[in-house]
């Protein structure tokens, strides 16, 4: 099994960006740009613009999903959503472990692996964030920082569960910074985050895996990126605001 049979995932991270009406007028741009495309398109969006979001996009290829869910299915955690809550208003994709909540809202790699377990318990289709800091990859500890995450967020996730489950590499340092991994970067960490799943399941349970990069990803370098064995789709967030970028983008890996 090789790149060519793997899922490409082109999903879009508004962070905390649009209003449902903003969201709408967004979504009503892109969907006709990426009508014919060869991968799969999904916009992860704010709480606030979800059902405006399935809305938008009803009868179209764009999925939604949303930036973070909590791992309790419900209870006294006040300002938090959980899984369930997702799931049941037609959510698909929830991403898990953004660097931004890791950096701002003190997540753990443990905590990490709770929302996971959470989401998948729900039915939602994870896309689990790792990537290493700045410093980590100056000390030359990329690939133990990255390894670890992964191993740790997928306690106690089958074989069988690997299927809902994306893995994004983002370099931290690549976020928003405007400075993106080289391809190159990106298929060794990539390759990396394959070996790691190998080991904990199978070869062939690897191979299915979609494994997406993420770091000022845009129209410009997005073909280079994704021509990488093991990249095979991207994680968005500046570009995915424009939609003739983001389109640009769902287009580069659809060929
Ligand atoms: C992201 O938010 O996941 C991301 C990759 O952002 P940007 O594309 O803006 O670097």
């Amino acid at each position: 099994m090789n790149k060519a049979v793997r899922k490409a995932i082109i999903a879009g991270n508004w962070k905390m960006n649009k209003t449902p009406n903003e969201a709408k007028e967004l979504l009503t741009q892109i969907t006709p740009l990426v009508k014919d495309a060869d991968c799969d398109v999904i916009a992860c969006v704010p709480y606030v613009d979800l059902q405006t979001a399935l809305d938008a996009t009803q009868g179209t290829n764009v999925k939604i999903g949303a930036e973070n869910c909590h791992w309790e299915k419900s209870g006294a955690f006040t300002g938090e959503i959980s899984a369930e809550m997702l799931k049941a208003m037609g959510i698909e994709y929830v991403i898990i472990g953004h660097s931004e909540r890791r950096q701002y809202f003190g997540e753990t790699d443990v905590t990490v692996n709770k929302r996971v377990r959470a989401a998948l318990d729900a039915g939602l289709t994870v896309i689990l964030c790792v990537g290493e800091l700045l410093s980590e990859r100056e000390q030359g500890i990329t690939a133990e920082t990255v390894s670890l995450q992964t191993k740790v967020a997928l306690q106690g996730v089958s074989a069988e569960e690997l299927s809902k489950i994306v893995i994004a590499y983002e370099p931290v340092w690549a976020i928003g910074t405007g400075l993106t991994a080289t391809a190159d970067q990106a298929e060794e960490v990539c390759a990396i985050i394959r070996n790691v799943l190998a080991d904990l399941y199978c070869e062939k349970c690897a191979q299915a895996v979609t494994i997406q990069y993420g770091g000022s990803m845009n129209d410009a370098n997005a073909a280079e990126l994704l021509s990488k064995e093991n990249v095979d789709g991207g994680l968005i967030g500046g570009a995915s605001l424009v939609a003739e970028k983001f389109a640009a983008i769902v287009k580069a890996a659809s060929v």
